[in-house]
């Protein structure tokens, strides 16, 4: 960590995360994810020592209440919407795709009622399959029916399996958090040294758009293109802490 903190010095810095997994710790439940009151006020101090934007999976609504700071940068649908200063927008997507996103949605709704605990949450532009919930003697079985479901919209949706037991459905080509690290780049000061934290599959293409910057991963993965990694999650308030 010493050598992160080195390397931003004295710096301006433009601090980009994820949410769930990196500033809230994992539930059961993705309803019921919480940001911790110290890592609220951590997150708002180094807010106002340089630049820091929010980039989660989530709705962008959804994260910037549950973060609850105005004053931050947040990109929300794993980059599909943002607001960063003046630069705010929403990808469109196109009627077809529309139409396979919700039916897709809705062969893992009828799916899921075969399984207690699994949750499909809506969230416009792209929608997750929680089943974190569900008995793990289960899980591998629900994998499987998961697989077969996705393998019917793979023309037009990337379905991929992130940490924590959650699969994360995208329109194919869609906008990615790659895109949510070089629009804040450009909305920030040319400056600003860089830092990505996340702890996520969708995080990885954070990292690979973010190569020669700060990137640091919340767990460690021999196959992760982030150059550091935390052990816990705890390590993320005693960087806030230090870079504050
Ligand atoms: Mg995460």
């Amino acid at each position: 960590m010493s050598r992160i903190l080195r390397r931003v010095g004295g710096n301006d810095f433009l601090l980009m995360l994820d949410f769930d997994g990196v500033l809230a710790p994992i539930v059961a439940r993705p309803n019921m994810a919480r940001i911790g009151k110290r890592t609220r006020a951590l997150l708002a101090a180094c807010a106002r020592r340089g630049r820091v934007a929010v980039i989660s999976g989530r709705a962008l609504a959804d994260v910037r209440t549950r973060v609850g700071l105005s004053d931050i940068w947040y990109a929300g649908n794993h980059g599909a919407e943002w607001q960063m200063g003046k630069a705010r927008g929403r990808e469109k997507l196109s009627r077809a795709l529309g139409t396979k996103l919700r039916e897709a949605r809705e062969a893992f709704a009828e799916l899921s009622r075969g399984y207690r605990g699994v949750v499909v949450e809506d969230k416009v532009l792209t929608f997750s399959v929680h089943f974190r919930a569900l008995a793990r003697p289960h899980s591998a079985r629900f994998r499987k029916d998961a697989e077969r479901v996705a393998k019917k919209f793979a023309h037009f949706l990337d379905i991929s399996e992130g940490a924590e037991y959650i699969f994360n459905i995208r329109p194919r080509a869609g906008r990615t958090k790659g895109d949510a690290v070089r629009l804040a780049r450009k909305s920030a000061s040319a400056k600003a040294v860089p830092i990505y934290i996340g702890d996520d599959t969708t995080d990885e293409d954070a990292f690979l758009a973010l190569k020669g910057g700060i990137t640091i991963r919340v767990g460690k993965s021999a196959s992760s293109a982030a150059e550091y990694y935390f052990k816990t999650r705890a390590s993320v308030d005693k960087f806030l802490r230090n870079l504050a």
